[in-house]
């Protein structure tokens, strides 16, 4: 049994702000060690489930933030970027089931801590054959097109509701409430850790009863921008159709490839 954990920042426990989630944040190297152990309690439960396997991927902004000395010893780590399956490296058909942890809302949504959708600078608006999606969407259905489901959902009160609205009724945890986009009235690290754990066994132990996400295909992706300068630069793409000053869209007949046009767009950006 593998598991892989994508592994967010702005979902950890306690963190609310620029200086935890940015590198050169005054409180940033105190939160990726929080995000480090919150892990730990994930890959805990993982294996307390009777997961064989697990593997992390580092999925926030430079994705370098885990500390690989302070990582559970069982788990591997992927460090680094670019990847090119971003937030969902690691991810083939070799892997059962995957965590997201410390995630956060899609963008515009309120009381969402830190909420934003792959870019907080860049996009607005990411949607799937006309659905809109956050990262949680966005993610889960690259593990879909392996065949492959989430199973457990952390981060704020608004990602575990997102989730499970998307993912119907697997495992989440709730370790902070938002109050406003910069501040949450959050959990000790300790009791979400134990929380955290408890549903990471679960969820594995669940794994057989969680569907894949999944879409009948062709997947049309439609992106507003947050600047009409974007568009200019990603109708230059082949196969990129420009809708509105700041919208794009494409269509592709896997979901893979059009993840990947939509990242070179970012990269464009
Ligand atoms: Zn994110």
């Amino acid at each position: 049994m593998k598991i892989l954990i994508s592994a967010d920042m702005e979902g950890i426990t306690g963190v609310v702000a620029s200086d935890h989630v940015s590198r050169d944040g005054k409180d940033y190297e105190r939160a990726r060690l929080w995000m480090t152990h919150e892990v730990n309690a994930a890959i805990r439960g993982a294996f307390a489930g009777g997961a064989a396997e697990v593997i992390v991927n580092d999925s926030h902004a430079s994705m370098k933030n885990i500390l690989v000395d302070e990582l559970h010893p069982d788990a591997q780590l992927i460090t680094g970027s670019p990847k090119p399956l971003s937030m969902m490296e690691g991810m083939d058909e070799t892997v059962n089931a995957v965590f997201f942890v410390g995630y956060h809302a899609r963008k515009g949504t309120a009381f969402g801590v830190l909420d934003h959708t792959y870019s907080g600078t860049d996009v607005v608006r990411y949607l799937v054959n006309d659905v809109e999606l956050g990262e949680t969407g966005q993610n889960a259905l690259i593990a879909g097109a392996f065949g492959v489901p989430v199973v457990l959902v952390t981060g704020d009160t608004r990602v575990t509701v997102e989730a499970r609205e998307l993912l119907g009724n697997i495992e989440t945890v709730a370790v902070k409430d938002g109050i406003s986009r910069y501040a949450a009235k959050t959990l000790h690290p300790s009791k979400a850790h134990a929380l955290i754990e408890e549903a990471a066994m679960k969820a594995v132990q669940r794994i057989g009863e969680i569907k894949p996400l999944t879409m009948v295909g062709p997947y049309s992706l439609e992106i507003e921008l947050a600047q009409s300068s974007m568009a200019d630069m990603a109708e230059l793409i082949p196969g990129v159709e420009r809708i509105a000053a700041r919208v794009v869209r494409f269509t592709h007949a896997d979901y893979i490839t059009a993840y990947k046009c939509f990242r070179a767009i970012i990269a464009m950006s």
